[in-house]
Parts: C-alpha cells; structure tokens; sequence
C-alpha cells in the first residue's frame, strides 16, 4: 500500500521533504499557512557550503564550532558541514542556477555563501515549488495546521478551513519553521509565530522542545516608512558596507577584532550598546561597487523610500533566527509518540 505523508510548511525544508519524498514514491500533500510565506522566502544572503578548492567541510566545522562558544552539538555541526556540499551539487543537478561567485558572511574565515543576487531564498523557494508541482506533490494552501495531541501522543491534525481530524497520515513532517515574528523587533515575516511546531512540544509535553533560549539577533535590519527588511550579511562580507555611529566612527572594533564581521551575536550587542548608550547607528553602503548590479532587492527598498546607498541606512538588531524548537535528531526525527494507533 502507498504510504500517505502529510507536509506542513512550504519553506525550503518542506519543499525539500515533498521533492525527495515524491521521488521516492510516497504520496504527499503539502498543507501550508502562506505558499509564499515563511523566512525562506524573504532570506536574501544565500546558502553556506564548503565548495571552494581553499575550503573544506572540516574548516566549515571548525568556524562554527568556534562561533558557538562551545554551544553547539558537534555531531550535527559535522554532519551539516558535510553534508552542505552535497545539496549545492544536487540542486546544480537539478538546474538550480547559483551567481557564479562565493560571497563572505561574518564567522566564516572563507567565501562559501552560494547565492542568487540578494534573493537566494525567494529564486531558490520558486524553483523548488515548480519542481514539487511538476512531481504531483498536492498542495493545500492558506490553511492554518494544529495538531492535535493528547497525553503525549499526537492524535491527528485538524486545519482551520476545513475542520475535522485528519488521522489518516503514515507520517507527518512537521517543516514550520520559526517564531522570531513573536519579537517586536523581527526580520521574519508574519507567519512565523510557532504555532505549529513549538506548541505542540509545549502541549505534548516532556522533553520534546530544547534550547528555546537560543535566539539568534540579526545586527542589520532597517524600518524605513512601515516597511522593514534586513540587510543582508554578505553587504559587509568584502563587499565593503561599514557600521557607524552618527559621528561616522566604525565602533564595531571596540567590540570585536573582526569589526563587522564579528559573528551576529557580538555585533548585535555591540549595536544595542551603542543605541542604549543614545547613539544612532547606521549602515554606509557607499564603499559598495555595482550596488544595483550585486543587491537588486536593497536598492530597490530604499530607492523605495527615497534613498540610494549614498545614503546612510539606520539600522537596528531584531530577532532573527530560532534556534531552539522541537527537539530532534540529525535525521529530523522527533521523540514524540506519534499516530502509533493511526498507522494502518
Ligand atoms: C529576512 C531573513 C533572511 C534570511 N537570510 C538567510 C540567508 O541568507 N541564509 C540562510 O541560510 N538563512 C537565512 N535565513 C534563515 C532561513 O531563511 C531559514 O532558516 C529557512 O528558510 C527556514 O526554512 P523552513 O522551510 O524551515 O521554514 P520557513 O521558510 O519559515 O517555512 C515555514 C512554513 O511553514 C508554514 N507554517 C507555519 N506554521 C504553520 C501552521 N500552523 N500551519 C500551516 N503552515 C504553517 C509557513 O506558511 C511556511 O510555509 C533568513 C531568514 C530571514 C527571516
């Protein structure tokens, strides 16, 4: 008999699920809150793999691990680094169409950032939805996911729209991404509020969610008008865009050696100390060769907004990336106990 898999989320790791499950021969329906929504489809900078000749998975590895304090979980940051290689050459099988240069992000010592200009996430998402739509994978979308688990055993899910339980499911990925939107400060979109996936560990108790305390602050993200976007990281990886205060001072480096390209939890300190201290805070982006050419989406934000990149940006850290959520392997599986009675 087919297996029945349900997706819920339409981000990269959804569409990602759906595109190898289906090859895979399983039935799958996608059901997700916005097609279009999620971080995936606003993350600009572009994906981080070890492909350069100068680089390898191993140098990878180390800068991360050194980056996370000796926070992080080895095994995955190992498996992860090497692993990354591998999806870049399996999209590039796929047509996927990478910018032909590496562009450098803070933390990392080598240019391993794979993108597309400044929006990597929204071409790459695009891309993968017309794979997933070619391949017959069923989509539902503008439905709102709630599981529904009773003494630690998830029972089912039931969708705003439609109603009902639906326990006829083989397997469930749960691809819901954050909640970062829960912050007043944010770089995510709306949809990110961790309704689905936090709250069911919450509701499913034990220990089903960790390290919800790690929440990543982006340092450069801008509100101009009602519109706020985040200036991506790989504008001041050698690219050249400068922090300063209203005094044109670069006071990144009384904070960090490597001034702007300090990792993001250092530089957003450094930028909130600065704001609290009753400085502004700004990105000069005006040392930036073919800014149009190199960072489409930002320059047209601000000539939205009436400026250029001679102009000074304020910028402002906000919530950006959540660690912490449901608690799972280096396979994505979680511990919960889930439709043992519903398996047919
Ligand atoms: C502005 C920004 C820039 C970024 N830039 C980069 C970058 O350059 N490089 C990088 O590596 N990372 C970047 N990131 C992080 C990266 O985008 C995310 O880690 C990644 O996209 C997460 O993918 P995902 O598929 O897990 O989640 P998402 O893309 O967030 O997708 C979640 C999906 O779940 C759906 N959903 C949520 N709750 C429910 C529910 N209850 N019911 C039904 N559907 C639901 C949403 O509609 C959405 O489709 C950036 C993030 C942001 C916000």
């Amino acid at each position: 008999m087919r297996l029945l898999i349900y997706i819920i989320g339409s981000g990269i790791a959804g569409l990602s699920a759906a595109i190898a499950l289906k090859r895979a021969g399983y039935g799958v329906t996608v059901i997700t809150k916005e097609l279009r929504g999620g971080s995936s489809y606003v993350s600009k900078g572009g994906i981080a793999a070890a492909t350069a000749i100068d680089d390898s998975p191993q140098m990878h590895a180390e800068d991360t691990l050194r980056v996370g304090d000796e926070l992080c979980d080895v095994e995955a940051v190992r498996y992860f680094t090497s692993e990354a290689p591998v999806i870049i050459e399996e999209l590039i099988k796929m047509g996927f169409e990478f910018d032909n240069d590496l562009r450098l992000e803070g933390g990392h010592s080598r240019r391993r950032i794979h993108h597309k200009t400044d929006e990597t996430g929204r071409v790459l998402t695009e891309f993968l939805l017309k794979e997933a739509i070619k391949l017959g994978v069923n989509i539902v979308e503008d439905e709102l996911v709630t599981l529904q688990v009773r003494d630690g055993v998830i029972k089912g899910f039931v969708t705003r729209e439609r109603g009902g339980l639906i326990s006829n499911v083989d397997y469930l990925v749960l691809a819901m991404g954050g909640y970062a939107y829960l912050w007043q400060y944010t770089s995510n979109p709306s949809t990110n509020t961790g309704d689905g996936g936090v709250a069911i560990a919450l509701r499913a108790g034990g220990a089903v969610a960790s390290d919800m305390e790690f929440v990543q602050f982006h340092p450069t993200i801008t509100t101009l008008g009602d519109e706020t976007m985040l200036l991506t990281e790989t504008l001041r990886g050698g690219e050249g865009a400068r922090i300063v205060n209203e005094f044109g001072e670069r006071f990144a480096f009384n904070y960090h050696e490597r001034g702007e390209l300090a990792p993001r939890d250092v530089l957003s300190r450094a930028i909130y100390m600065e704001l609290m201290n009753g400085h502004r805070v700004y990105m000069d982006l005006s040392g930036i060769e073919d800014f149009e050419g190199k960072f489409p989406s930002v320059s047209n934000f601000l000539r939205r907004h009436g400026l250029s990149n001679k102009d000074r940006v304020p910028i402002y850290p906000g919530a950006h990336f959540t660690i912490g959520g449901l608690r799972v392997n280096v396979r994505g599986e979680t511990n919960i106990k889930a439709f043992t009675p519903l398996v047919r």
